[in-house]
Parts: structure tokens; sequence; C-alpha cells
């Protein structure tokens, strides 16, 4: 995942998480402050109830003792004539009580005497004896009769009689709690009412059934809504509970206010998410520019390439980052090219022993060739391969020269494929005359098929090295054999003799410069120039630990 990548998920979690808590915390305040609201809005329309209850109860309380204190009307209480009372009291009852409120004058024991109002099948039977408890005040409660609620107020007429005055009737206004008052209510509140008494519900402005076993709890579910539920007890004349009232406001407006709120909420969400996103993109496009940069300039280094550069476009971090990138990139190319200079010098000293040390055999060629020339009586054969000889070696000496030239004004040393066995050849070639010693066999074993790429010139010598050493070894004749094996992306050559073996003493520090031992004129540097060119050549070389006689060694060459 890159960088880019990795820094816009964390900015969405971040912006996700950061959100979430929020909306929580926006979410619960909301909810509570709705339910708190709900529930003050109830209480508020109990209030609102109470007073508007009270105020009808007084008001019918009012009527009731102006008409019982009215002279012409308790005259014509005194006929107990339903007419006569229906005359005097119908005119001022009708203009002053509120529509649908009833009225009935009752004897003290309870028959009624005449009523006023829309008429009821059957009156209700007050609860008089309660009632009287109160007299001569006004008695008001609730009345449960025949599953209708009625709200009542009761007021005595007394007359003046021999003893102090004597109850001549009881007045009772009254009106039904049903469905239009319910409404009423609600209309005047906006909460919903539910008379309730004796287990069932008397008058309801509810949508829904409201359930017969309700808890009194402050919240409530009927239907598919919550409700904030507010319970006043109703009572009759003498206190006794005769049902509730379940003053109810539902959730669903908060609810959806809720809703919407969550929807807003996932927009926010959203938006936030966007402008985070792009936001984010564009500084870490920012960032990532410029270590993008740093990484191709990087791999351009990695690649040999010190001329890399990265653009300084600022002067923060990444700008202060660039700049010390390239002064970086800078002392790396003067290190270079002090490296490569110094290395030039090193590989002309290098070879340059190498070419002393291996100057020696074709100058020893050249030496004996004209020394037998000067001396010696010669057929024109012997002086043809003699002079072939000299010929020969002096070649290859100019050749070393060049090759010691070309180092020098650093060109590099060429590799080119060749066959392995044209290589030994070449060696064997070359030391002809060494081998010419009687009783000396030499033998090149190497496939012609296999090939290797190869700084020839230098390869060939480390194989006339290892030649020519088995050959000293042998001073009395003997056999030496070239040969080779592909093996595993490689191919091992061995150069064997059956001589008289490394010395013992010798072995540990056999490829180490100066290390020689049996030899007159041995400089002890053919070997570790060997190691030098094999190494070069991403090989190794090494002698076989003593197995008898004679010595082995092995080279493997990268195939
Ligand atoms: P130099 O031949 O000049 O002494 P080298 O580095 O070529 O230097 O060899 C180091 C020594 O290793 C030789 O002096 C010789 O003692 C030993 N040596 C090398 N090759 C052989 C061999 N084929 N048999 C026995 N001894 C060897």
């Amino acid at each position: 995942m890159s960088l880019l990548w990795k820094i816009m998920l964390s900015t969405s979690v971040a912006i996700t998480c950061l959100l979430a808590v929020a909306g929580w915390a926006v979410e619960n305040y909301f909810a509570s402050n709705a339910s708190v609201m709900l529930n003050e809005e109830v209480a508020a329309s109990s209030r609102a109830y109470e007073s508007l209850w009270r105020a009808r109860a007084e008001r019918l309380a009012s009527i009731s003792l102006v008409l019982s204190r009215m002279s012409d009307v308790r005259a014509a209480f005194g006929t107990r004539d339903q007419a006569t009372i229906r005359d005097t009291a119908s005119e001022l009852w009708n203009s002053v009580a509120p529509s649908r409120t009833l009225f009935y004058v009752l004897e003290p024991g309870g028959g009624v005497v005449a009523s006023l109002g829309p008429a009821l099948k059957a009156a209700p039977s007050f609860p008089l004896a309660a009632a009287a408890a109160r007299f001569p005040g006004q008695a008001t409660g609730f009345v449960i009769e025949n599953g209708r609620l009625y709200q009542t107020v009761v007021t005595p007429v007394y007359v003046a009689a021999e003893h102090g005055s004597a109850l001549l009737n009881v007045l009772v206004a009254c009106f039904e709690v049903d469905a239009a008052l319910a409404r009423e209510l609600k209309q005047a509140t906006g909460s919903d009412f539910v008379f309730f008494s004796r287990g069932r519900p008397i008058a309801s402005t509810l949508p829904v059934k409201f359930p017969e076993r309700l808890t009194r709890q402050e919240q409530v579910r009927i239907g598919d809504s919550n409700y904030a539920q507010f319970v006043v007890p109703l009572a009759d004349v003498a206190g006794q509970r005769v049902g509730e009232l379940r003053i109810l406001r539902s959730f669903q407006a908060a609810d959806r206010r809720l809703a919407t709120l969550r929807v807003r909420m996932v927009l926010i969400w959203i938006l936030a998410i966007a402008l985070g996103l792009a936001g984010t993109y564009l500084l870490t496009k920012r960032i990532v520019q410029p270590v993008h940069a740093l990484e191709r300039a990087a791999s351009r280094i990695a690649t040999g390439d010190y001329d890399a550069r990265v653009p300084v476009s600022s002067s923060d971090e990444l700008g202060r980052l660039a700049e010390s990138f390239n002064e970086m990139c800078a002392a790396l190319r003067i290190a270079r090219q002090e490296l490569i200079r110094q290395e030039r010098i090193s590989t002309v000293g290098r070879l340059s022993t190498s070419i002393i040390h291996d100057l020696r055999n074709p100058l020893a060629a050249i030496y004996g060739g004209a020394e037998m020339l000067v001396d010696g009586e010669l057929s024109a054969g012997q002086v043809k391969k003699l002079a072939a000889s000299i010929y020969g070696s002096s070649r290859r000496i100019l050749a070393m020269l060049q090759e010691l030239a070309d180092a020098s004004r650093g060109h590099g040393r060429r590799r080119e494929a060749c066959r392995l066995r044209d290589v030994v050849l070449a060696a064997c070639d070359s030391l002809a005359d060494a081998a010419a010693i009687p009783g000396v066999a030499l033998a090149c074993d190497v496939s012609p098929e296999i090939e290797l790429t190869l700084d020839r010139p230098s390869v060939e010598r480390v194989f006339q090295n290892l030649i020519a050493n088995a050959i000293d070894a042998m001073p009395h004749g003997g056999h030496v054999r070239v040969s080779a094996e592909s093996a595993d992306h490689a191919v091992v050559v061995s150069v064997e003799d059956d001589g008289a073996g490394i010395a013992n003493d010798l072995r540990p520090h056999l490829f180490e410069p100066f290390a020689t031992a049996g030899k007159r004129h041995g400089m002890g540097l053919g070997l570790a120039l060997s190691k030098r060119t094999i190494l070069d050549h991403g090989g190794e070389i090494w002698a076989d630990a003593a197995t008898g006689r004679g010595a082995r060694f092995l080279i493997r060459l990268p195939a």
C-alpha cells in the first residue's frame, strides 16, 4: 500500500471516529433534550388541563350557586313541579351554562325533581351521601355511571325552617367526559388525553387502541410509538379515586427530528470525508512528490549514476532533505572519481607487478633462443623454429606492455567470449620450450564446446603460471594434465601434475604474495596474481588437499 493511500485511509478513519463520537454525543444530547422537553410539555398539558378543569368546575359551581340563591328559582324549586322549574331556570341556565352541561334538581333523598340541558336516557345516580359531608359547601368530583364518566358539582339549596335552615333541594351540574371533551383538551394543549376508569379507557384522543394494562411509567410504548406519560388521578366528591387521566405526548415528532438529524450527520460525514480526503490528497501529493523524486534519484544512484539530482522546491524539511541529498550525491560523485583514480593507480601497479612477473617467461625464451642463435651451429629448420619462438615471445611482451598502457589510460579490460580449450592450448604453446624438457608430457583434456566470457590475456597467463609451476615441480619429467567439466552454472578447470607436490608449510600461504619455496628464481607472485584474476572474473581458485603424488589446482569460473 502506497504512502498516499495509507495517509488517506488514516484520515478517513480519523474523520469517521471523530464524527461518530460527535454524532453520538449530539444524538444523546438531542434525545435527552427531547425527552425532557416532552416531559415538560406533558406536565404543562397537565397544568393546562387542571386550570381548564378547575375553571369549568368553578363556572358550574358559580352558576349553580347563583341559581340556588335566586328567590324566584328557589320558589320554583319549592313547587317541585318540573315545568315550573324548567320555565324559571332554563332561560338563565341555557344562556350561561356551557353546552352539553346537564343540570338536575334533586330531592334531599336523591330523587330527580327536574332536569335541564340535553336529556339523558337515565340520569346518573349521584353520590349525595358523600357530597352531604361537605354541605353547606359545594362538592365537586367525578362520577362513573354505566361506563360513562361525569364531572359533577353538587350544590345544596337551603330554606329557613323552624330551627335554622332545612335542605330544600340539591342542585347537580354535570357534564359527561367523552371523546369530544378529550378532543377539546387536545386542541387546547396539543397532548393526547385518555380518561381511564375501572381498567378500561372511557374517552381517548389516541389514534390507536389504548392498551388496557399499561404501566404508569414516564415513558410508555403504545402501538408503534413511544409516549411521554403523565398520570392525573380522578377523584369522586368524597376524594376516592374513580379513575385516572393519562396525558400523553408522542415521541413521533422527536423521532422524526432525530431521523433528520441522523441523515444530516451522515451528509456531514460524507462531506467531511470528501473534503478531508481531497485536502489530504493534495497535501500528501505535495509531500509524496518530493519523496518519489528522492526515491527515483536514489535508484539511479544504486545503478551507479551519481549525476542524479532532486529539485529543491521548498525550504521546509523536505526541501532541506533534497538539499542534503544533492550534497550527498555531489560528495559521492567526488569520492567515486577519487576511487576510480585510486583504482586506476592500483590497477596499473598490480598490472605492472603481474607483467614484470609474466615478462620473465617470454624474455627467458627470447634470451635462450638468441643465445642458441649466437652460440650454436644450427640447421635452417632450427633457426626458423627459434626465430618463430622469439617472434611469438616478443609479441606477447608487446601485448603485455600494451595492456599496461591501456590500464594507465583508464581503458577497461575487455572481456570476450572464448573457447576455454583455445585459452588453455595458447598457454601450453607459450610454454612449449619448457615443455620440451624430456619426460614432460602436457595434456589438454578440455572440451571445445566450453565457452566462457573472459579477459583472455590475463586468464591465459593464469594457465601459464599454473602449467609453468607444474613443470617446475617435475625436474625429472612427468605429466601435466589440464581438464575441465561443467557443473551448476560454472566450469571447474583442473591443472594437475605428478610432481613433488606442494610443501606442507607453504600451503596456508600459498596464494599470498611472495610465498615461494623450493625455487631459485621464484618470486612468489604467480599464484597471488592468478587468484586476483580469477576473483575479478567472479570465480575462485584453490589447491586440492594433498592426495599423494603431485599437486592439483582447481579453478571455478562462472559459466
Ligand atoms: P613462484 O613460482 O614464483 O615461486 P608462485 O606463486 O607461482 O610463485 O608459486 C608459489 C610456490 O608454490 C612455489 O614456489 C612452489 O613452491 C609452490 N607451487 C606452486 N605450484 C606448485 C606445484 N604444481 N607443485 C608443487 N609446488 C608448487
